[in-house]
């Protein structure tokens, strides 16, 4: 997986698309603590958690304390704001990963949504076990939104040899969150990601310890984004403006009913100095 490793400036694997300043090592996010109120643009976010349990309040009025085995996903289009409680003091640890999704341009402008699902279908593996977090894998489908034509699974395994089939047509990523697999002759480790451009049909998976990894895969993007903080759009003006309307109050990401000190924007680095 070595040769495959994202190159610099990979903003995208199919629709689900990581932050410019994260490296392949920092994508699993902790989500054991506390983030104030901050906005979001042109994108959803994927909760997921293995440990623990975090509270998600958002400016739709969402309400949602989520579990390991619970999805939360929530849309932004074109705006919202929210909080997470991370609640890993109640139950010993928190232990999760927050994933994005750049929405296309047929919903990126679109109302706001939040779903919880806690009913995703398990797959059964030769090596292991699947969840369907979102899209369809394996003959499972997840009822997840999803703007454009992506899938994202969770998969647990044991100690052995693992081969999942892949849609061709497909690019995936494979975001190790315990353990170790070999794929291609490379140990992929948690923090570390694993990207397999399009024309792979299949992967096989080496596993050396009890794992469990996302497997993430959708048609390439059908469009360059452009980030900044947490926002997902296309052009530096776009990022401008919810930048300034945050930090102004504006009403276009609503309010969230949170304790926690809403967070400020960083100035774009276009326009310091
Ligand atoms: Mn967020």
């Amino acid at each position: 997986m070595r040769r495959a490793l994202p190159r610099a400036g990979r903003r995208t694997v199919g629709a689900w698309c990581f932050v410019d300043h994260m490296g392949p090592a920092d994508v699993p996010i902790g989500v054991g603590s506390d983030v104030g109120p901050h906005p979001h643009i042109g994108l959803q976010t994927v909760t997921w958690l293995l440990e623990g349990e975090a509270l998600h309040r958002d400016s739709l009025g969402s309400e949602q304390l989520i579990r390991p085995g619970e999805l939360n996903l929530m849309t932004a289009g074109h705006g919202i704001a929210h909080s997470e409680e991370g609640l890993g003091a109640r139950s010993g640890r928190a232990h999760g990963v927050q994933l994005w999704v750049a929405q296309p341009d047929a919903t990126r402008n679109g109302a706001p949504a939040f779903e919880h699902h806690d009913d995703l279908p398990r797959v059964e593996m030769a090596n292991g076990e699947g969840t369907v977090l979102v899209g369809a894998f394996g003959g499972a489908a997840s009822r997840a939104r999803r703007d454009t034509d992506h899938f994202g699974i969770d998969v647990a395994l044991r100690i052995g040899a693992a081969e999942l089939a892949l849609e061709p047509t497909f690019e995936h990523a494979v975001v190790v969150m315990e353990g170790a697999v070999e794929i291609d002759g490379a140990v992929v480790r948690p923090g570390h990601l694993g990207y397999l451009p399009v024309g792979r049909d299949e992967i096989a998976l080496t596993v050396t310890e009890p794992t469990r990894l996302l497997l993430l895969g959708g048609a390439p993007f059908e469009a360059r984004i452009s980030m900044l903080w947490n926002f997902v759009g296309r052009t530096h003006d776009e990022l401008d403006l919810a930048h300034d309307q945050w930090m102004a109050g504006d009403d276009r990401f609503g309010v969230v009913r949170s304790e926690l000190p809403r967070i400020d924007s960083p100035m774009p680095p276009w326009r310091r100095g």
